[in-house]
């Protein structure tokens, strides 16, 4: 999971999300009569699926687990627990079904205050939070927050583990790739090889590359200056 930069939304998709939410309030609609109106708002849907694709890492992955294409919109805070959030832009997030669908469904813990105890890359940098091993693809969590969101999205079931684990020497290859050409004066497939590296799945792995190299304590090291330049692109 990586932090994702939310966008701002065209004036005419603002006003029809916000007409949709007094349409909720006016009529006090409860979560059944607010997934009514979503599953009707088709038009809306799109256009925030749109938005959504443009703002994720890599080319259209999961705002959760990043590998999975992210195909569905998920309502942070469930629509369960708070309908009039249904059209609220700030809740909508872009996830693969499995995160969706299988892992998060409608939980939403929330410590003893109330706040929100699960990761939103929009809002939270998820590596204040976690940290990735890159050697085996597990995530470890550094606080609470990361603690439930591990859980929640599952995000050391197997599958993803050891497509990160693979992830690590893959990246690592097309860095020392990326800088032969670069170094041998072939700028254009230099170019090429920095943007595919930068569109693979798993841009957590490529951040938590970037974090071991700017951590003095870093026990793995990845190269120089120029790795660490090509790993910067992508940091948002
Ligand atoms: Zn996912």
């Amino acid at each position: 999971m990586i932090r994702i930069n939310r966008a701002s939304l065209d004036a005419d998709l603002a006003l029809k999300l916000f007409t949709r939410t007094e349409q909720l309030k006016i009529t006090d609609a409860g979560p059944s009569a607010a997934r009514r109106a979503w599953r009707g708002a088709s038009v809306e849907r799109e256009q925030l699926r749109l938005t959504l694709r443009r703002m994720s890492a890599a080319i259209e992955r999961c705002m959760y687990c990043g590998d999975s294409r992210g195909t569905d919109i998920d309502h942070f805070e469930p629509i369960k627990l708070s309908p009039f959030r249904t059209f609220d832009w700030m809740n909508h997030l872009l996830a693969c079904s499995c995160c969706n669908s299988n892992a998060k469904r409608e939980l939403f813990p929330v410590d003893s205050a109330g706040a929100p105890l699960l990761i939103d890359p929009t809002m939270d940098d998820p590596f204040d939070h976690l940290r990735l091993i890159l050697s085996t693809g597990t995530y470890r969590w550094n606080t609470p927050k990361g603690q439930a969101t591990i859980e929640v999205f599952q995000l050391n079931r197997a599958d993803l583990r050891r497509g990160r684990e693979l992830a690590f020497p893959r990246c690592q290859a097309m860095l020392r790739d990326y800088l032969r050409l670069q170094n041998s004066g072939n700028g254009r497939d230099a170019v090429k090889m920095l943007n595919a590296l930068h569109e693979q799945p798993f841009a957590d792995v490529l951040h938590a590359m970037y974090r071991t190299m700017t951590n003095p304590g870093a026990d793995i090291v990845l190269g120089g200056p120029e790795v660490l330049e090509a790993l910067h692109v992508s940091r948002p």
